[in-house]
């Protein structure tokens, strides 16, 4: 090991952003360990949609092959009119533009593969670990507790914990997410149980239909597409954790807000509405984090930081949440080796947030046009053009986002900081 790399790095957050900053110090033979308040057991529902820019990522962490077979792979999502008409498509994905199809995989089956990578690579993952806070952090070293009343230490300490994370309160403790308004309400129906107008040309899935309702977005999501994503959003008043559970536990309340003014959808739709499994109804609030005045202890030793949704939760129109957090994970694992980190932590940190945020504050820009593609027709045909995504004026801007060289863009900007 070089004598400039950091020699125990702790992660709370076994995550998507925990275990991708695993794989990524581990490539750099930083060694590190991982803290997660959860059960081995603890399983996770749904599926995630990523793009070119993450899987690039998790080709370079040799994860890429082992999931592109177990999800559904695909380039485009059609916008659709209340007619049908398709309206636009929108690349999730490209082989040929980006070097790789969209892959829409379950959580819980990227999960187990990060982590049977971790322990293949004996970096210690303790279960039923919950972070409590800082003790003391100096210029070498970060002491830590956890609620069990144990303590631990580390050469740097990096919270992956989260939208509601725990370690943020000790990097920027005056920031806390805020609810957009806005529920998603989804389920999870055999592709055959829908039934497709056969004079509407439904070559291309997944699909949004605009519609009078707002959005209704069908996403295939098993190996061969025979199960597709279903749902919605809709204006909901904001709720406590424990509230949002009981909504989440409560199958035919959802069923009945996701139905509402059924007839007002296409037949598509409506078909869709007539076969859901009610056990697989899910919600998810939009909460957003508002941008961090640091990712780090700055005003400390910068020894702790925070990366993945705990630092720029963002919303999900251009499904790059977990996208960011590899980004985020792969970006600060090439800090950390670098070896102006040695002396110049704090520095090349403050170039590293920059460059972060730059491209954060873009995903949310470009999630706004997406999300005005979904507004009601007046609404839309109200705003300036260049405020709704198009794929004939904005396709060229997507290159930014699926064909971004982190390597590059890191070791210019380190050598820049020297
Ligand atoms: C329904 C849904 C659909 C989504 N779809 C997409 C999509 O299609 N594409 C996309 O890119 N993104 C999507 N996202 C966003 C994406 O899931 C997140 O951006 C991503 O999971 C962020 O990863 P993370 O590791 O930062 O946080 P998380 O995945 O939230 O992981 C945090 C981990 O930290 C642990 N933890 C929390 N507090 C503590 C503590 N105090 N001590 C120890 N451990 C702790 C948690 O148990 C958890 O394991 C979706 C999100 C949701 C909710």
């Amino acid at each position: 090991m070089g004598s400039h790399l950091p020699n125990n790095v702790a992660i709370i957050g076994c995550g998507l952003a925990g275990l991708s900053l695993a794989l990524a110090l581990h490539a750099q033979s930083i060694p590190c360990s991982i803290y997660e308040l959860r059960s081995t057991s603890a399983k996770s529902t749904g599926a995630l949609m990523l793009s070119p820019n993450a899987l690039r990522i998790l080709n370079s962490l040799g994860v890429f092959e082992r999931i592109r077979v177990k999800g559904y792979n695909f380039t485009n999502i059609a916008f659709k009119n209340e007619d049908e008409e398709t309206t636009d498509l929108y690349p999730l994905g490209d082989e040929h533009r980006y070097g790789y199809k969209a892959l829409r995989i379950y959580r819980q089956i990227l999960l187990d593969e990060l982590r049977s990578m971790v322990h293949a690579c004996d970096i210690a993952v303790n279960y039923g670990k919950k972070f409590s806070h800082v003790i003391s952090e100096s210029s070498t070293e970060v002491l830590f507790a956890f609620t069990d009343g144990t303590s631990a230490s580390a050469s740097l300490l990096i919270g992956t914990d989260g939208i509601h994370s725990t370690v943020r309160k000790y990097v920027s403790p005056s920031i806390s997410p805020n609810y957009s308004g806005a529920l998603a309400i989804t389920c999870a129906i055999p592709l055959s149980a829908l039934h497709f107008p056969p004079d509407k040309d439904y070559s291309t899935l997944p699909v949004a239909i605009h519609g009078a309702n707002g959005t209704f977005v069908i996403a295939p999501q098993d190996i061969d597409g025979s199960e597709v994503l279903a749902g919605t959003q809709k204006k909901y008043p904001e709720q406590t954790r424990e509230e949002w559970d009981r909504l989440f536990s409560a199958k035919d309340e959802l069923l009945t807000l996701l139905s509402a003014n059924k007839s007002a959808w296409p037949s598509l739709v409506q078909s869709a509405l007539d076969s859901v499994p009610k056990e697989t109804l899910s919600i998810w609030p939009y909460y957003t984090v508002p941008k961090l005045p640091s990712w780090s202890s700055s005003s400390h030793h910068s020894r702790v930081l925070v990366i993945g949704d705990a630092a720029h939760a963002i919303p999900p129109t251009a499904g790059q949440g977990a996208s960011q957090a590899f980004e985020d994970a792969l970006s600060l694992a090439l800090l950390l080796s670098h070896p102006s980190s040695s002396p110049n932590l704090a520095a090349n940190l403050e170039f590293w947030q920059t460059y972060r945020q730059e491209r954060i504050d873009r995903v949310v820009k470009l999630t706004l046009k997406l999300n005005n593609t979904r507004l009601p027709k007046a609404e839309r045909e109200s705003l300036d053009k260049k405020m709704i995504w198009s794929s004939e004026s904005d396709l060229e801007e997507l290159e930014w986002l699926y064909n971004h060289n982190i390597k590059e863009a890191m070791l210019a900007g380190l050598e820049k900081e020297k």
